[in-house]
């Protein structure tokens, strides 16, 4: 009989899901989930967390550990078997599943007690605070900063100001704003709503509240239909059940909004989670969260994984939302792993969206999720009215329509404000020959440049790398080159010539560089005076701006020639959204939508049926199609500096297909974006009958490929054309 003690040890390593290590004698044998320190190889130290502890190993002399770095466990049983399922839907390496669901903190092998976090609040409004900060600009601007995305720690408000410390020091004397170890202040005072519920609210949380244990709900409600009322009741609810509530937000500086609507309406302790936080303060919620001393957190993505003491529920806010799907590494959906640890975890969990994803709507049809509808908007005022403007017989000038410009000068003329949404940026997609139709190409990615005129540079919007501009053609030597196509620069600068003496805004990442440029602008807008904003992806969400009352929307056409299935569904949830920004004005709001297909069926759908309609026409179609969500896709992405090479080590994924006769494999195909930064890129596209027949084949897969091959696989893909 052995006596020896040996520890199942999740490393970052990709060739096994755990190594084994021995406790050696005189050391306290850790608990499951505990962090403990090893030697990789010879020397190497990494923190490793501990998944099992047994009195056997497969392998011979095994090293023993260094030390124990966790008392109690950091990963509770509850979160390890999440990440457990999480490794094999995915096919990834346990170990690096572990490693990706900890806070960097956690990560490092210097080990160092967590930091107390201090985080600010505001006390008063702008008007209290401006008169008493007169004299300094840097104490309002730490205010105003601090008003829109707090709560904050210091850490987090150095980019706006240097010394936002001293500067938070002075406010707080002036009673302005306050500091605590938690980021909501309890007893605080709590606002009370002055309204009654609407009949479809008051059955959807009835509903939510008669089920027991894990059930799943999809809250499928249009914008302003009271979705963000019913999380703030369930929430108090579970609080005064001493239990705690995760609420998952998309990326994109949505979380202080959320954060604030909940956190001034309950009593309990609330935290957020997302990256723009430090590495401290980041570990310090999780602590909180595992501890039981916080009721609420508020996080992105990568908070599903956040440990908690008893956890009541989990709410998924505009579940659609791509960036829950980390798009790099292990390609997870935090949507789906929330869908898991509510079963787990044998708690509610609510999707909520205005547009639903076809993937939750398919389950919701099925009966899978309970399906909760509102259908009101509890302001009553009237969705936007959207136009739908044909291009293809009107001369464009810098991007925009005369009669667009013409409506965008009337709602400024009326006060208003007017949106113009592209998500391109820069002066002109492409730098092209007049004489022989070249256009210019990235040497290193199989990508057009995109031409900045402030600049007067091309750039590769894939690699990023610059090019100067050419004199002449290198195909025929004309000199007569032009740009074609409109960006953001090029909208903007059309605007600031027809427009005169308006105030034109940009937002897009050559503009917004930083916290402080996006405050700036954000001021201006807020300040509600007419200006005309013209911005990427990064305006279509959340941010309310009361005064916006047009939003005209350029170039969505390349979403009706896309590849990828998905194009049309994500296309009707950004123009939702967007519109969605012209809806809280005084005035109607109007939408002008700018397209070159305006007959096209889409529009007919979605403008006059409705998303609930154009929904059920793409569920058809993708079962016909049998296409996810009446199907399960993989996408295998490979990598190498010879495209033969990468043609052959791909080969084995394609031979084995004969013997998995439920799955279709397709491919090797080149990647939407053949080639990246020198490197060749190719697909294998998996669609199969069943989620069990794709497993086997990726299984399959995973002992063919040869081990050099640079390749990973995306289960559940959700952007086909990237
Ligand atoms: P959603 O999240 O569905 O877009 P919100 O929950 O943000 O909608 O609600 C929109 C606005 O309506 C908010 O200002 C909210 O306070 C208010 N509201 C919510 N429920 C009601 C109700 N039953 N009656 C009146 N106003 C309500
Ligand atoms: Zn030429
Ligand atoms: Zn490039």
């Amino acid at each position: 009989m052995s006596d020896k003690t040996v520890l199942h040890i999740a490393l970052k390593v990709p060739f096994a899901p755990f190594l084994d290590y021995l406790l050696p004698e005189g050391c306290e044998q850790p608990q499951v989930g505990c962090r403990v320190l090893v030697k990789l190889g010879a020397r190497t130290p990494a923190v490793g967390v501990v998944l099992a502890v047994s009195s056997d190993s497969v392998h011979k002399q095994l090293k023993p550990i260094d030390s124990v770095l966790d008392a109690s466990p950091l990963l509770s049983a509850n979160i390890l078997s999440l990440l457990r399922k999480a490794a094999s839907y995915y096919h990834a390496p346990l170990g690096e599943v572990v490693h990706m669901a900890l806070p960097k903190w956690f990560r490092q092998v210097k080990n160092q007690e967590v930091p107390k976090q201090y985080w600010w609040k505001t006390v008063v409004d702008w008007e209290t605070a401006e008169t008493q900060t007169q004299r300094s600009e840097h104490q309002q601007s730490v205010f105003k900063y601090l008003q829109q995305n707090q709560p904050l720690t210091s850490k987090e408000i150095t980019h706006i100001c240097t010394n936002a410390s001293h500067q938070l020091k002075q406010l707080e004397k002036k009673g302005l704003v306050t500091s605590s170890e938690l980021c909501f202040l309890d007893g605080e005072s709590l606002r009370t709503p002055d309204f009654t519920l609407t009949e479809d609210q008051t059955a959807a949380i009835n509903s939510i509240n008669h089920s027991q244990g894990f059930r799943s709900f999809l809250l499928d409600g249009i914008t302003g239909s009271g979705k963000t009322e019913i999380y703030i009741r369930l929430v108090q609810k579970h609080i005064e059940q001493g239990e705690q509530v995760l609420v998952l937000v998309p990326e994109i500086g949505l979380t202080p909004q959320l954060f604030n609507e909940i956190s001034e309406r309950i009593t309990g302790r609330m935290a957020v989670l997302h990256s723009g936080l430090s590495d401290g303060a980041r570990a310090r919620v999780w602590q909180q969260a595992n501890l039981g001393q916080v009721d609420v957190v508020v996080a992105t993505r990568s908070g599903i994984f956040t440990p908690f003491k008893q956890l009541g529920m989990i709410v998924v806010d505009e579940e659609h939302d791509l960036s829950y799907k980390q798009q790099d590494g292990i390609r997870y959906s935090a949507r789906d792993l929330a869908l898991l640890r509510s079963q787990l975890s044998d708690v509610p969990v609510i999707l909520g969206s205005a547009t639903p994803s076809m993937e939750s709507l398919a389950l919701a049809m099925k009966g899978q999720h309970q399906w909760l509808k509102l259908r009101t908007r509890t302001n009553r005022k009237p969705l936007p009215q959207t136009v739908v403007q044909n291009t293809t017989q009107l001369t464009l000038k810098n991007g925009l329509t005369h009669d667009t410009l013409d409506h965008i000068k009337r709602h400024l003329s009326l006060g208003q404000q007017v949106l113009v949404f592209l998500n391109r940026r820069g002066w002109s997609p492409k730098w092209l020959c007049q004489d022989c139709g070249w256009i210019a190409k990235c040497d290193d990615c199989d990508a057009y440049l995109t031409y900045h005129k402030h600049t007067n540079r091309l750039t590769c919007h894939h690699c990023e790398r610059r090019y100067t501009t050419p004199e002449f053609c290198p195909d025929c030597g004309s000199q007569e080159t032009d740009v074609l196509g409109v960006g953001t620069e090029r909208i903007e600068a059309g605007l600031t010539q027809s427009l005169k003496d308006e105030t034109i805004l940009r937002f897009d990442r050559d503009t917004i560089k930083s916290a402080k440029d996006w405050q700036t602008n954000l001021d201006v807008v807020r300040r509600g005076e007419p200006c005309v904003i013209v911005g990427t992806q990064m305006l279509a969400k959340g941010h309310d701006f009361p005064k916006l009352s047009l939003v005209v929307v350029v170039n969505v056409d390349n979403s009706f020639y896309s590849t990828d299935f998905r194009a049309t569904e994500h296309l009707a949830q950004l123009l939702i959204q967007v519109s969605g920004r012209a809806g809280r004005a005084d005035t109607r709001g109007e939408v002008i939508i700018q397209t070159q297909n305006p007959s096209h069926e889409f529009f007919g759908l979605l403008l006059k049926k409705g998303y609930q309609t154009f929904a059920q026409e793409q569920l058809q179609e993708r079962e016909a199609m049998a296409f996810p969500p009446y199907s399960h896709m993989a996408i295998i992405h490979a990598q190498h500096r010879d495209e033969l090479e990468l043609m052959q080590q791909l080969q084995p994924a394609i031979v084995i297909q004969d013997s998995h006769p439920d799955v279709s494999v397709l491919g090797p195909l080149p990647a939407p974006i053949q080639r990246k930064q020198k490197m060749h890129r190719m697909q294998i596209i998996i669609n199969a009958n069943s989620r069990k027949a794709l497993h086997l084949y990726l299984f399959a897969v995973r002992k063919q490929l040869p081990s050099q091959l640079r390749w990973i696989v995306d289960v559940d893909p959700i952007l086909l054309d990237s």
